[in-house]
């Protein structure tokens, strides 16, 4: 069988052909314009926004904490660098770098910066101290103390909050921050001991695991009280040989410390 003819396109005239790539590649270069000048703007805009953050942190930090009696350059400094706007619900936002907790989900909530801060500054953080953290909620304290050098592990009751501050922490870069799913009452056995152990649901009582995982020469600060009446900040110290001393320190009013996994 003879095969078809071939049709042949009429041979366009150079001038035509040329134009017409040339309206393409104006095309595809104004098109390539818009776009980077797209991405260039949110740039632009994440980047001021980014600064006016940081701007109302440094006025917080001033405000509420530095005026108010915190004097520990790396609480401070911590507290300077650490953006809490990343550990609220974006609902939140705009309320991040003002002095009062906010909710976080599952009745939780992110502490006060101030109590944050002056949590911090008793447990004195330093490079290389192994800090114990029960209730990571968003991950914020966890990440003020990892800031400051110190290894930080931390214990989430709710499953959900455990693995949204691990990720949360990964993401902006906090590496000395460790997050597991358990019930802080039992504190880490496998990391034991610490220098440090920091606390941030109200207890009853100093749970005893957590005093037998303190190291000599260590300090705990816990909130402890009735779940809705009177609860006080106590510092618990452990001297060289062992022994515990316990010092109330300020009333606050924290979530209270559950039992059970969720
Ligand atoms: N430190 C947190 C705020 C914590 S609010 C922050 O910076 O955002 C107290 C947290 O303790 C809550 O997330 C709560 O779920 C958790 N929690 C309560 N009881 C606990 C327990 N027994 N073990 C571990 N976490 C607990």
């Amino acid at each position: 069988m003879k095969s078809p003819p071939q049709v042949r396109k009429p041979p366009a005239s150079k001038l035509a052909s040329r134009l017409r790539r040339q309206g393409f590649h104006a095309l595809r270069g104004t098109l390539t314009i818009a776009l980077l000048s797209g991405a260039a703007a949110a740039q632009r805009a994440d980047e001021s926004d980014e600064r006016a953050l940081r701007a109302r942190r440094l006025a917080m930090v001033e405000r509420h904490i530095a005026s108010e009696g915190i004097e520990d350059t790396a609480t401070l400094t911590a507290m300077r660098t650490v953006p809490r706007h990343e550990f609220v619900p974006t609902a939140f936002r705009d309320e991040a770098y003002e002095n009062h907790p906010l909710p976080i989900g599952h009745g939780q909530t992110i502490s006060q910066p101030y109590i944050v801060a002056y949590m911090t500054e008793i447990v004195r953080p330093r490079p290389g101290m192994r800090i114990l953290e029960v209730g990571t909620g968003s991950g914020y304290q966890a990440a003020v103390l990892a800031s400051t050098g110190a290894e930080v592990y931390t214990i989430e009751i709710f499953r959900a909050l455990a693995e949204s501050a691990r990720e949360r922490l990964a993401r902006l870069g906090y590496t000395r921050a460790t997050v597991r799913h358990g019930d802080g009452n039992h504190g880490w056995a496998d990391e034991a001991p610490f220098d440090a152990i920091v606390v941030t649901a109200a207890s009853s009582h100093i749970p005893p695991a957590l005093t037998r995982q303190l190291k000599p020469n260590g300090r705990m600060v816990i909130p402890v009280g009735s779940v809705y009446g009177a609860q006080y900040l106590i510092l618990v110290e452990k001297n060289a040989k062992g022994a515990l001393r316990t010092r109330n320190l300020l009333p606050v009013a924290f979530v209270p410390m559950l039992s059970g996994l969720r």
